[in-house]
C-alpha cells in the first residue's frame, strides 16, 4: 500500500519534470507505424509509460554513436507499447540499456554435448541479458520502426525477452494473468512450436524461422508478429494469436491495415 503511494508520488513527479515535448511526440507518433490509430486513453498511457521508462533507463551510444532526445524516445515508445496494459513496474529490475551503430559482433564460448568448448562469433541485431543490459543496433531500430517490416521488430523482440523473464526463467511463457490457464497457454504453444519445426523439416515456414531456436525466441517472434502483423499471425496461429492477445490485453488488429 504503501509502496504503490510511493510509486505514484514517484510517477506523478517523474511526468511533470521530465514530460516529453508536444512536437516530438506529435512526430513520433506520425512517423512510427506502430503509435497509428491508437485510441485516446492509449495515447495518453504511451506518452507516460515513455517518459517513465526514458527517466529510469540509462540508455547510452558506444562506438561513437551519439543518441538524441528522439532516438531515445523511438526505442521507449516501441517498448512502452508491450506494457500498455501491463503492469508499469513489467521492465523494472535492470535499467541499462546499450546501442551500437550497427549490428554487432559477440564471442561466446559454447559447450557442446561431448563437452567440447568452441569460440562462436557472430553479428547480432539486440540482445537482452537477463537482470543485465539490454543491447541493441541502432540500424536495426531504425529499420524496423520507420518502416514496415511485418514479423520483424528488435525493440519488440529484445523487450520481449524482459517480460518472459518477469517470472524468474526466460522459457517462453511470461508471468500470466489470473484469468488464463497456464495448461492453455502450455498446450497452445507447443503444438504451434512443434508445428513449426514440421513445417522446417519441409522447408515452408510460415514465420521466421529463427522462432525454432527454443521457446523463448519463439515468444519473441511471435510477439513481433504480434504487433507488426497481426492479420498474418492470426491466420497462421489463430491460437496463439489468441494467447497473445489475452496476455498483451490489446489487439493490434484494431490499429493495422493488413
Ligand atoms: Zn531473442
Amino acid at each position: 500500500m504503501l509502496l504503490s503511494r510511493l510509486r505514484r508520488y514517484r510517477t506523478a513527479r517523474t511526468l511533470r519534470r521530465h514530460g516529453l515535448p508536444d512536437l516530438l511526440w506529435r512526430r513520433l507518433r506520425r512517423e512510427l507505424y506502430l503509435l497509428h490509430n491508437l485510441s485516446v486513453r492509449h495515447a495518453v498511457r504511451l506518452r507516460e509509460r515513455t517518459t517513465l521508462l526514458l527517466h529510469d533507463k540509462a540508455i547510452h551510444g558506444v562506438q561513437g554513436l551519439d543518441l538524441s532526445l528522439e532516438m531515445k524516445a523511438v526505442i521507449a515508445a516501441q517498448a512502452a507499447l508491450l506494457i500498455l496494459e501491463l503492469d508499469e513496474s513489467s521492465f523494472d529490475g535492470w535499467t541499462e540499456l546499450i546501442v551500437y551503430p550497427g549490428a554487432f559482433r559477440v564471442r561466446r564460448t559454447v559447450t557442446d554435448e561431448f563437452g567440447v568448448s568452441h569460440e562462436q562469433a557472430s553479428h547480432l541485431s539486440g540482445e537482452s541479458w537477463q537482470n543485465g543490459p539490454m543491447v541493441l543496433s541502432w540500424e536495426d531500430v531504425k529499420r524496423d520502426s520507420y518502416h514496415r517490416h511485418p514479423g520483424s521488430h528488435v525493440v519488440i523482440h529484445e523487450f520481449a525477452h524482459k517480460l518472459d523473464a518477469l517470472n524468474g526463467r526466460v522459457n517462453g511463457m511470461p508471468p500470466l494473468h489470473p484469468e488464463m490457464p497456464i495448461e492453455e497457454w502450455s498446450r497452445t504453444l507447443s503444438q504451434a512450436y512443434e508445428r513449426l519445426l514440421r513445417q522446417l523439416e519441409r522447408g515452408q515456414a510460415c514465420i521466421n524461422p529463427y522462432a525454432a531456436t527454443n521457446p523463448a525466441e519463439f515468444f519473441a517472434v511471435l510477439s513481433e508478429y504480434f504487433f507488426t502483423a497481426p492479420h498474418a499471425l492470426k491466420h497462421h496461429c489463430q491460437e496463439a494469436y489468441l494467447q497473445l492477445r489475452a496476455y498483451y490485453r490489446q489487439d493490434p488488429l484494431k490499429r493495422l491495415k493488413s
